[in-house]
C-alpha cells in the first residue's frame, strides 16, 4: 500500500473531446481513470483544459453577434466562464455516475467558477502564444486571420490554429474558498481552462482577453494546496527528446535540473509539451516530497504507482 496523496490532476484535450457529443462519451473514461485515484483513496482535484471549448463558444458568440446587432462581441473572459460550467457540468455529471457505480453514494462533485489574476504588463499580452479552438489547413488558417483579425500558428505539426495571449497565473480568486473544499474531502473541479484571467483595479475584477495555461493554473494551485503530487494527463504517456525524430527518447525518470537543459535545449514545442515540463519543474522544485508526473489520461493509476510516466522531481 502506499500514502494518501492530495493531487492535482490537470486533464488535457484528449480528455474532454472536441464537440458537444464527444464530451459527454469522452467524460465517462475521463472519470473512471479519477475514480481510481479515488478508490484508491487519493485525496483528487480536478483542473481541465478548454483549448476546443473556448474556441467553440467563441465561434458561437461571434455568430450570434453578427446576427443581432443589438449582441455586442463575448469578451473571452466570459468565454473562459461559460467553458468552466459547460466543461464541469459533463465533469460533475459524470463523476458523479462512476462514484455511485463504486459504492461512493454521498461524495460531493462541484464546479468552482474560478477567476485567476494576471498581471496587465505581462509580456504574453505583447506576444499571443496560445492556441485555441479547432485545426485548421493553411488555407482556412490564412481566411481566418483576413475574415477576423486572428492571430494563425502551426501547432506541433498537426496543423493551424488561432492563437491567444497566455499570461502567467498570479493568484487564484477563489483560493481560500477551494481549501476548504478540499480539507472538507469534496471533489473540486476548478480552475478549469486555466481559469478566467482577471486583472486588478481597485476593488473591481477586470476581465482580460487571454486564456492562461491550465498546465500553470493547475501548477499553482497545487502548490497553494499543499498537495504532494502533481499529474499533467495528456495524449502521450511519456516526455520525449528529440520527440518526432529519428532519434527520439522517451523520459521516465527526469530531475529538475536535467529537465531545464532540456527545456534549454529545445526539446519541448512550446504551446503543447513546454508548458507541462515547466509547471512540472516549477511544482516539484518547491519541495523533495513533491513530485510531478507528465502521462496518458488512461495510465494515471499506473503512474502513480511508479509504473510509467515521466516522473520530475528535485
Ligand atoms: P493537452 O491538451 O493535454 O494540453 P497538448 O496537445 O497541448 O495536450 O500537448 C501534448 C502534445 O505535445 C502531445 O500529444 C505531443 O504531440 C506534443 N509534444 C510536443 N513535444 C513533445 C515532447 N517532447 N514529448 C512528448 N510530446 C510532445
Ligand atoms: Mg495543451
Amino acid at each position: 500500500m502506499y500514502k494518501r496523496k492530495r493531487i492535482v490532476i490537470a486533464l488535457g484535450g484528449n480528455a474532454l473531446g472536441n464537440t458537444l457529443p464527444e464530451q459527454m462519451i469522452a467524460v465517462k473514461s475521463t472519470a473512471q481513470a479519477l475514480c481510481d485515484l479515488i478508490e484508491d483513496g487519493h485525496q483528487v482535484v480536478v483542473v481541465h483544459g478548454n483549448g476546443p471549448q473556448v474556441g467553440m463558444i467563441n465561434n458561437a458568440m461571434a455568430a450570434l453577434s453578427r446576427e443581432d446587432p443589438n449582441q455586442p462581441n463575448t469578451p473571452l473572459s466570459v468565454c473562459v466562464a461559460m467553458s468552466q460550467a459547460y466543461i464541469g457540468y459533463d465533469l460533475q455529471n459524470a463523476l458523479r455516475e462512476e462514484l455511485r457505480k463504486r459504492g461512493f453514494v454521498r461524495t460531493p462533485v462541484v464546479t468552482v467558477v474560478t477567476q485567476v489574476r494576471v498581471d496587465p504588463n505581462d509580456p504574453a499580452f505583447q506576444n499571443p502564444s496560445k492556441p485555441i479552438g479547432h485545426f485548421m489547413t493553411k488555407e482556412q488558417a490564412e481566411h481566418a486571420a483576413k475574415a477576423y483579425g486572428y492571430i494563425m500558428k502551426e501547432d506541433a505539426g498537426r496543423g493551424y490554429r488561432r492563437v491567444v495571449a497566455s499570461p502567467k497565473p498570479v493568484e487564484i480568486v477563489e483560493q481560500d474558498a477551494i481549501n476548504s473544499l478540499v480539507d472538507a474531502n469534496k471533489i473540486v473541479i476548478c480552475c478549469g481552462g486555466g481559469g478566467i484571467p482577471v486583472t486588478l483595479q481597485g476593488d473591481h475584477l477586470k476581465g482580460a482577453s487571454a486564456v492562461i495555461d491550465k498546465d500553470f493554473a493547475s501548477c499553482l494551485l497545487a502548490k497553494k494546496l499543499g498537495a504532494d503530487m502533481l499529474i499533467i494527463l495528456t495524449a502521450v504517456e511519456k516526455v520525449a527528446i528529440n520527440f518526432g525524430k529519428e532519434n527520439e527518447e522517451w523520459l521516465e525518470d527526469l530531475s529538475v535540473e536535467k529537465a531545464k537543459t532540456y527545456i534549454n535545449e529545445g526539446h519541448f514545442a512550446a504551446g503543447s509539451m513546454l508548458p507541462k515540463v515547466q509547471a512540472a519543474v516549477d511544482f516539484a522544485s518547491s519541495g523533495a516530497d513533491r513530485t510531478a508526473l507528465i502521462t496518458h489520461l488512461n495510465k494515471a493509476r499506473d503512474g502513480i504507482m511508479g509504473k510509467t510516466g515521466t516522473r520530475i522531481h528535485l
